[in-house]
């Protein structure tokens, strides 16, 4: 609608918008949709957002699909942001809140990512999609692919959450199960994409799924009445909608909705697989391959992630920081917010209750402050996570 050109996140290199694009065509790296914002904010404004569908594609002016009839939608986006009153009293807190992703179509997160990049393969005429994932990203690939008439080619680890591959398959995607980890069921894509006239999905290595996911960020700014929380704890894997909440919030102040005041980011990963942290904890810009990645919260099984400067930057330029937490704690974590909340979340977002106890025992975050929690998929989804 208002894109007027993408923007490679590390060299800065312009890329014309209406064509199909992967990564920087100098550089290899990520790039970023970027949109005239005051013609944007002449029609959306926060007055507007009220009688709008309630869903993500309320924020229409900020995505980058053209024409209507491109939108595949399945009622994506906009879940509740569910004030944990109970857990935040045992944990001496009064302000923490669970934004509950488990509750999206395919029950994860993933479905915000999907919705905006099969949209604009769509609208750029784009037949047949491929992924590699660590579960949830196939699922809703499969479902949005199937809900705009086109053909998805799955590359999933073996020892993927059965839910996973069974969802795929009941949705109509072509499944291909492969020994090994998300890394190389994307190299799996990469070997035979050009031959089959796959369009490549890889997260972040198409422009669209951030912009898909960061509509968290303006749903928090809407949910909050445009206060943004101080602590926003994300369950990072390649770190998308940890990113595009940060890009969400430069757009929003740019239209001047909120002020230059940031939540610190902070990313949980698990201890089996905990690049970010590393990097974060020996200062470095990108972070090193994760040697013998392993962990039951499959989300997080990415052993290295393209954007990994830019969850670094963002973690550094908001005074947050990087956690990890043992799958033990994680699975612990599960049934305790589940008891205390009835939310059955994910492990990836359970992840978050640990990480936020070490932060408040560092003193890095205080009883007073507003914390976000965020539970990116359903526990329905990890019955073998839970079945000794
Ligand atoms: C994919 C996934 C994550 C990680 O998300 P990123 O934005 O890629 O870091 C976390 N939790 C769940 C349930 C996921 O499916
Ligand atoms: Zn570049």
């Amino acid at each position: 609608m208002n894109v007027t050109h993408l923007e490679c996140a590390n060299c800065g290199l312009r890329h014309e918008a209406r064509r199909l694009h992967n990564l920087c065509t100098e550089c290899g790296k990520p790039l970023l949709v970027r949109y005239d914002l005051e013609r944007a904010a002449d029609s959306l404004t926060k007055e507007s957002l009220a009688g709008r569908r309630a869903d993500l594609w309320r924020y229409r002016e900020v995505l980058p699909v053209e024409r209507d009839e491109n939108v595949t939608s399945l009622g994506e986006g906009f879940p509740p942001l569910v004030h944990a009153s109970r857990l935040g009293e045992q944990l001496g807190m009064n302000e923490l809140y669970i934004k509950d992703e488990g509750q999206n179509p395919t029950q994860s997160f993933k479905a915000r990512g999907m919705t905006a990049a099969v949209s604009m393969a769509k609208e750029l005429g784009v037949k047949k999609l491929a992924v590699p994932s660590a579960g949830n990203a196939a699922g809703a690939l499969a479902a949005y692919a199937a809900r705009a008439g086109m053909e998805a080619y799955i590359f999933m680890p073996k020892d993927t959450p059965r839910a996973n591959v069974i969802e795929c398959e009941q949705t109509g995607a072509h499944v291909t199960l492969m020994d090994g980890l998300i890394t190389d069921c994307g190299a799996g894509v990469g070997r035979r994409k050009e031959a089959e006239g796959w369009f490549d999905v890889s997260t972040l290595k198409e422009p669209y799924r951030i912009e898909g996911k960061k509509t968290m960020g303006y749903e928090l700014g809407e949910q909050f009445d445009w206060e943004l929380p101080d602590v926003i704890i994300y369950p990072t894997g390649g770190g998308t909608g940890l990113i595009g909440m940060w890009k969400a919030f430069d757009e929003m102040e740019q239209m001047g909705w909120i002020g230059s005041k940031r939540p610190r980011m902070v990313t949980v990963q698990a201890a089996g697989c905990a690049p970010i942290v590393r990097a974060f904890e020996e200062g470095t810009r990108f972070a090193d391959e994760f040697p013998n990645a392993h962990t039951t919260a499959s989300g997080l099984r990415v052993p290295k992630a393209i954007g990994d400067f830019l969850i670094l930057d963002a973690l550094r330029a908001s005074g947050g920081t990087a956690i990890a937490v043992t799958d033990d704690e994680l699975i612990a974590a599960t049934k305790e917010i589940g008891a205390a909340e009835g939310i059955f979340c994910a492990p990836e977002g359970a992840a978050c209750l640990p990480a936020l106890r070490k932060l408040m025992s560092d003193g890095a975050v205080k009883s007073n402050d507003r914390v976000v929690l965020f539970n990116t998929g359903s526990g329905v989804k990890y019955l073998e996570s839970f079945s000794t």
